[in-house]
């Protein structure tokens, strides 16, 4: 293939700024996600990201600033999921990781593999961001978790109720994650 057609295809999988995968390939990956995790019996996690109060990152510091916290919120995704994770750019200040857990490692196992998952999202979410030499901000994210196949089977539903969770996350006081729980949201959802 040639390098523009190896460019033109990057660009069609991905989002401009972040680099992260776009939504429309996302959605692609996060189904042969739990394709590859109920052939396997195993599990998938999904992690709905949305930045604290990014507004007022743009209304105080310029949108150009904006645009650098978002691209280094991409990196540190990057960095904090394995290489097999899919980090989605979903739109706007919201972001998407599928992850699956393949429970023969330690480290995937029960509800603490899910916690420390959460925990360390969003410890490197509230670090330090430096916009230049003498300007640094604190931002922080809200996270909601949904797992798959215990919270439901299909994109839509996984994503919903993580969104819900991450709703809780944002009420609660936000810079935290929130599992999704079936009993606190029965009420919100039909
Ligand atoms: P909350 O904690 O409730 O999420 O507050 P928030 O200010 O983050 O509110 P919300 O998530 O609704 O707003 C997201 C903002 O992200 C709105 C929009 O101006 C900004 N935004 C969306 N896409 C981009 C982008 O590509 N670049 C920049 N700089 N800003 C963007
Ligand atoms: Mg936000």
């Amino acid at each position: 293939r040639t390098e523009r057609e190896v460019s033109t295809r990057f660009e069609a999988d991905h989002d401009a700024l972040t680099h992260l995968k776009n939504r429309r390939a996302g959605e692609r990956l996060l189904r042969s996600l739990f394709n590859r995790a109920s052939e396997n019996s195993e599990m998938a996690v999904i992690l709905n990201i949305d930045l604290d109060k990014f507004k007022a990152v743009n209304d105080i510091h310029g949108h150009e600033a904006g645009d650098s916290v978002l691209v280094e919120v991409g990196k540190r995704l990057m960095s904090v999921f394995r290489n097999d994770d899919f980090c989605i750019r979903w739109g706007g200040d919201e972001f998407v990781v599928g992850c699956y857990f393949d429970t023969s490692r330690l480290e995937d196992r029960g509800e603490a593999a899910i916690a420390s998952l959460g925990e360390k999202l969003v410890m490197t979410m509230s670090q330090n961001f430096s916009l230049s030499d003498d300007v640094t901000i604190e931002m922080g994210a809200s996270v909601g978790i949904s797992v798959y196949p215990e919270h439901g089977r299909d994109l839509e539903r996984l994503l919903t109720v993580a969104d819900l969770a991450m709703y809780q996350s944002k009420q609660a006081g936000r810079n935290q994650y929130s599992i999704y729980q079936p009993e606190l949201s029965a009420q919100n959802l039909s």
